[in-house]
């Protein structure tokens, strides 16, 4: 047999699937050939099969280092369940269960062994590492070894180290969701990975639905409620910038009868052990937390992610918004965010000295870089492009054509949206899963404003901030502004006609779009960007488009369910499938099936005290709720189901089955 037969025999046998996603198939060849691995992928994507796939058929063990403890119970119940051996060795036992294990591991009862990187220093695990055939060490969240990143560990400086150790160098494979080309060669110099193969996997994830709400703070905590109402059987994750925040807001939705836990770093690590273990377990369907919750979370069946003030970087928001949807159904990411949560993040900038080692000289390197990462965020909110095409631009990959995602170019784009009132909705760049491409635009023309803009900023020498600049063009006569003389610039009282706030609309779209760039300092400051001199050609156009959310209306405050499970459906499995834009949406029977078979899953879940979602997916649950199985074959044809769940958990699913059937019938 091939290695590649073995692969995805291994696959369909324990995991239940019938092929590799992307990228997959690729490392887990390598590995079982003996070469070191890179594996780059997006959170959600699929890393641990990477690893399990080979441990599952490789001779010796095979060794996973992750930075959280606190979750291999998780990782290796789930193990278990699948038919996979699996073991970990942490602080949180005995020194005696701990031997145990490692025996256990030397007769060889065991295929994967998780432990946190700072047992590698110990002598007794050298000893033990020393004389068990290790065929495989995969290194998880792998970026933890670079300085560069934000989740930097000293005690990933000694995997290499512990790797030298070893009397046979086994095969390595990293994993990580970081993307940054300095972090990844960290990984590469650090671990001592020989020749690796690098695989970067698509950044895009079809099944995530991107939202983005403008919406004054004030309103926030109402329209979360409203959305945590009208989504009571879904778990989900809301992310807020401060503490407090997270326990005024967890607060609230209790108050409002919305089973909610609060959880951050100044929490004591009992109650926040606690708060996780409610939320995994499915207890409490809502965590709202600071970004100090979720690295190496996979609890699969998050529905949706909610950030209440926006985040500093891309990065950071797509690692904690990928949370969502990991086992790949449907899910929800909504960002909301206004323009004072943009003054907030600047001025968080600017006074952020947190690195008191750096030179004034490095600091200010610094804090360009952060300003760069947060322009990129600030874009987000504010495009009026397709929001997946942004974020996977963003990592430098052009989406394919799947969704017919494809730019077309400005010219073609320019034909498509020049009606006024024009519906993206009925254009072919529709990607059905994010808010602006299923949002109505209506066009307006701001040439003449913006060029009025562009001619101010060259009149006040690019000294002010946009503030004067919308008062010198409204013709303002403010204390304020006498040392510049504005009544002598041509462009004084030039949009006396045009309101403040459009103003300032068409000016922030032109910093986003390039034509002008705000230089942060003590305070911001307007400077023309690369694109400013097209503001003076004699063929320049500029519009903005001002956004009538329409579905994304409906999720939110004034929506009713039964609208909204229609909208989100929109983009089930279809999207995943890819080309084909076709609709599916689940029938009354179905959804009531699917309801039955989770309510088995949680008293099964009760029974063995485990998560729910480490006994089946929702997507497990989705396709069983579609397929209706009623013989083992049948069973084993279920998205997720390998022999092993058949034995465990089949008899007792396909009697609801059975027995729903037949009271369909009735
Ligand atoms: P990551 O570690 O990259 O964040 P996981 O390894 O936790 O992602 O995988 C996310 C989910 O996708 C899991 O529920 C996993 O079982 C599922 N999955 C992984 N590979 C496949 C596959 N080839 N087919 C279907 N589902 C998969």
């Amino acid at each position: 047999m091939t290695s590649q037969q073995a692969a995805l025999g291994a696959l369909k046998r324990y995991f239940g699937y019938d092929s590799f996603r992307p990228g997959q198939q690729g490392i887990v060849e390598s590995l079982l050939e003996g070469q070191d691995v890179l594996g780059v992928m997006p959170t959600g994507a699929g890393k641990s099969v990477c690893y399990q796939v080979p441990a599952a058929l490789l001779p010796g063990i095979t060794i996973v280092i992750s930075p959280l403890i606190s979750l291999m119970r998780d990782q290796v119940d789930a193990l278990n369940d699948l038919g996979l051996t699996a073991a970990f060795v942490n602080t949180t036992q005995t020194p005696d269960e701990q031997s145990m294990v490692l025996a256990q591991v030397t007769a060889g009862q065991v295929r994967l062994l998780y432990v946190a990187p700072e047992r590698l220093e110990t002598g007794r695990f050298r000893d033990f590492a020393a004389r068990t055939p290790i065929s495989l060490i995969a290194v998880d969240e792998a970026h933890c070894v670079s300085q560069w990143g934000q989740d930097f560990r000293s005690s990933y400086l000694g995997i290499g180290d512990f790797i030298a150790s070893l009397p046979t160098r086994p095969t390595i494979g990293a994993f990580t969701a970081t993307a940054t080309e300095r972090v990844r060669q960290d990984i590469i110099t650090i671990l001592g990975l020989r020749d690796p193969a690098v695989t970067v996997t698509g950044f895009d994830r079809p099944n995530l639905y991107f939202d983005v709400v403008k919406l004054e703070s004030k309103y926030k905590a109402a329209w979360i409620a409203r959305y945590v109402a009208d989504h009571e059987d879904e778990s989900g994750i809301i992310y807020c910038a401060t503490r407090k925040e997270t326990e005024a807001l967890a607060a609230t939705l209790n108050q409002m009868g919305h089973p909610a836990v609060a959880y951050h770093g100044g929490m004591s690590p009992e109650v926040r052990e606690q708060a996780q273990r409610d939320f995994i377990t499915d207890r409490v369907p809502v965590v709202v937390a600071t970004n100090a919750f979720g690295m190496g979370i996979d609890k699969s069946n998050v529905r949706f992610v909610i950030h209440h003030n926006m985040p500093e970087s891309i990065e950071a928001y797509y690692q904690e918004a990928g949370r969502a949807g990991r086992d790949g159904e449907p899910s929800r990411c909504t960002l909301l965010w206004n323009e004072s949560d943009i003054v907030t993040r600047r001025r968080l900038l600017d006074t952020d000295y947190e690195n008191e080692r750096l030179t004034p000289e490095e600091q200010e390197i610094v804090r360009q870089s952060k300003r760069r990462l947060l322009d990129g965020m600030v874009g987000y909110c504010r495009t009026t492009d397709c929001l997946h095409r942004y974020m996977t631009r963003y990592f430098g990959q052009e989406l394919e054509d799947s969704f017919d995602r494809v730019d077309r170019g400005d010219a073609d784009r320019d034909n498509a949206d020049r009606h006024t009132g024009s519906e993206h909705g009925a254009t072919p760049r529709k990607c059905g899963a994010c808010s602006n491409c299923e949002s109505t635009f209506e066009t307006i023309d701001v040439t003449r404003v913006a060029r009025a803009i562009s001619r101010c900023v060259h009149d006040v020498n690019q000294r002010v901030g946009s503030g004067k600049i919308v008062k010198i063009l409204r013709g303002s006569k403010a204390q304020d502004l006498a040392w510049l003389n504005p009544e002598q610039m041509p462009t004084f009282g030039m949009l006396k006609d045009v309101n403040e706030a459009r103003i300032r609309d068409v000016l922030s779209q032109m910093a986003t779009d390039g034509f002008l760039f705000i230089a942060e300092g003590r305070l911001p400051i307007v400077m023309f960007g690369k694109r400013a001199a097209e503001t003076a050609a004699a063929d320049f156009h500029y519009e903005i488009k001002r956004v009538e959310r329409r579905r994304a209306q409906a999720d939110g405050v004034g929506s009713n369910r039964s609208r909204l499970r229609g909208g989100v459906s929109a983009i089930s499995d279809d999207a995943l499938a890819g080309p084909a834009l076709g609709v599916y949406v689940p029938d009354d029977d179905e959804e009531m099936l699917f309801q039955k078979l989770r309510d088995l899953r949680r008293t099964i879940a009760q029974e063995i005290g485990k998560p729910p979602y480490i006994v089946f997916s929702d997507k497990t649950l989705r396709d069983m709720a579609r397929i209706r199985p009623v013989t083992d074959a049948q069973f084993l044809a279920v998205n997720g189901v390998g022999q092993h769940k058949l034995d465990l958990y089949g008899q007792r699913f396909m009697q609801t089955v059975a027995s729903f059937n037949a009271g369909n019938m009735q």
